[in-house]
């Protein structure tokens, strides 16, 4: 069988296509083609078979650690791997926001790691409590010690909900409350995604009898997945168009655009897709710090700027930035929690110790190199890199930190670089997404598509292909 029929196999019989959407996607879409043509090579800048000897041990085995795992383990003759992951159940966590949809269940997002984690290398089932870079080790939370000639780093990043005044993680679900995000990577749950899919009917039954106030929050921290908080505003927005029934929309953020990332995605929603609905008010510089869940009250702090006195000196209106608190009545909220660093990372030596990257590790944005410890790389969401907390960067991620980390095994500078690709498929109702691409430099659209344009194509590319894509091809190293 090609890999074309082993692709359509796939996708109708186990993500349940139908044969005929099946056929026009495969028609139509030149992703499909590429994706199948890039099945069988082996990495997106392949590391070079290499006879480099040393210890890799690599913490956490999520989307990043399998990816590097894989990579590495494919580009050396004598690979000598320990991964410190402690989780027997891997996530497809993306999966969350259909799960969130009612397109798929939990059963649809996960598998066990050991489908991915060979018989040749060291699967040690604990987490690190501490790193020691100084002396090249980690401690496990057994108290174990575990040495290593080269680090990757791959823990990922943790919610803060707690940051929240008056909210903890088991409100959600009660009082309206909601949050996609929920999960717990390293015990395997994906919660948020079920509570959505009934928060979503909850919501569709209450606009029944009356016109529920609704606000979606997205908060001032870096976030994985930032389109996650909107693709929750359009795809309910879209279910209660669907059901014919009214309710009023807000969309409370702590950014200044829809989008700013890429202008004319931006455009498209402000123009085209929240015009759709006609119910959608955004709220920008609000920032959710506390919720009162009983009485269905949030309050957020809204910052803006004022002009000051002029000053004769330089000539121009002094600018002073003011901060008010604002609250809000709802009905209904969806709630993405402030994100940060695991506290393992955030707490050691390899975090940055000052500015904005504050807690993340510290790696070099384009060879995901340690500035400061040579022999550690870093991989996925942990990085302290401008953009990207996607399993899209970390598939661009784990090619060239590999090739990095073996150039440096050699003696060899690090001469792959990152270029900061990350990739936002925009849910904006259901059957079209917006496959927004972008790079440190701004929009880089793998295809001569308009890239602000919701396509069908890309929510079926979505939907059906990139879950066997990741099980099948990325957690094997194979693209
Ligand atoms: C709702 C939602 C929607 C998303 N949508 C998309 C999307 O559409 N497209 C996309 O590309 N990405 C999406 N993402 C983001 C994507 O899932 C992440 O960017 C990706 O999983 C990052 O991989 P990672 O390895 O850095 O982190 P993770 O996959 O989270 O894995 C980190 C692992 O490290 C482990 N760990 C943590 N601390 C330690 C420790 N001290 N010791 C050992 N192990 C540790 C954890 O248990 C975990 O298994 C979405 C995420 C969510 C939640």
């Amino acid at each position: 069988m090609s890999k074309k029929d082993d692709f359509m196999d796939e996708i109708i019989n186990k993500e349940g296509m139908s044969r005929r959407d099946a056929l026009k996607f495969m028609g139509v879409s030149p992703i499909a083609a590429a994706a199948i043509a890039g099945a069988g090579s082996s990495s997106l800048t392949k590391a070079e078979a290499s006879d480099a000897q040393g210890k890799i041990v690599i913490v956490g085995g999520g989307a990043g650690g399998i990816m590097a795992m894989a990579k590495l383990r494919s580009a050396l003759t004598n690979p000598d791997i320990t991964i410190i992951a402690p989780n027997e159940t891997h996530i497809y966590q993306p999966g969350q926001v259909f799960m969130a949809a009612g397109e798929y269940t939990y059963e649809d997002i996960v598998k066990q790691n050991s489908d991915f984690i060979p018989d040749d290398v060291t699967w040690i089932k604990d987490a690190v409590q501490t790193f020691d870079p100084d002396n090249n080790k980690v401690i496990l939370r057994s108290g174990d010690e575990v040495v290593y000639d080269y680090l990757v780093v791959a823990t990922g990043l943790q919610y803060h909900y707690d940051w929240i005044d008056g909210l903890s993680e088991d409100l959600i679900g009660k009082h309206g409350i909601s949050s996609v995000y929920l999960n717990d990577v390293e015990k395997g749950t994906a919660d948020g995604g079920s509570i959505t899919w009934e928060w979503f009917n909850k919501l569709r039954d209450a606009a029944k009898s009356s016109k529920p106030k609704v606000i979606y929050t997205q908060p001032n921290t870096p976030i994985k997945c930032g389109g996650a908080p909107q693709k929750m505003l359009y795809l309910s927005a879209d279910y209660l168009k669907e059901a014919g029934v009214e309710s009023e929309l807000v969309f409370a953020t702590s950014g200044g655009k829809l989008f700013g990332a890429v202008p004319a995605v931006d455009k498209e929603l402000n123009e085209v897709v929240q015009p759709r609905y006609g119910n959608i008010t955004n709220k920008f510089a609000h920032n959710l710090v506390a919720i009162d869940a009983e009485n269905k009250k949030a309050t957020f702090e809204h910052k803006y700027t004022i002009k000051g006195e002029y000053d004769e000196d330089i000539e121009e209106y002094e600018i002073i930035t003011k901060v008010d608190r604002v609250e809000m009545d709802y009905d209904f909220i969806h709630i993405t929690p402030p994100m940060a660093a695991v506290d393992t990372v955030a707490n050691s030596p390899l975090a940055w110790q000052q500015g904005s990257a504050k807690g993340w590790l510290e790696v070099n944005k384009e060879t995901l190199q340690h500035r400061r410890y040579s022999n550690v790389f870093g991989i996925g969401d942990i990085c302290g890199i401008p953009i990207g907390k996607t399993g899209g960067s970390a598939r661009h991620h784990a090619p060239i930190m590999a090739a990095n980390l073996i150039a440096q095994m050699e003696g060899k500078k690090p001469k792959e670089l990152f270029d900061g690709y990350t990739v936002c498929p925009l849910k904006t109702q259901y059957g079209k997404i917006i496959l927004a691409e972008f790079n440190y430099k701004g929009a880089a659209p793998s295809f001569p598509l308009a890239v602000e344009e919701p396509r069908w194509m890309w929510w079926a590319f979505d939907l059906y292909m990139l879950k066997p894509m990741y099980w099948h091809l990325m957690m094997r190293g194979l693209m």
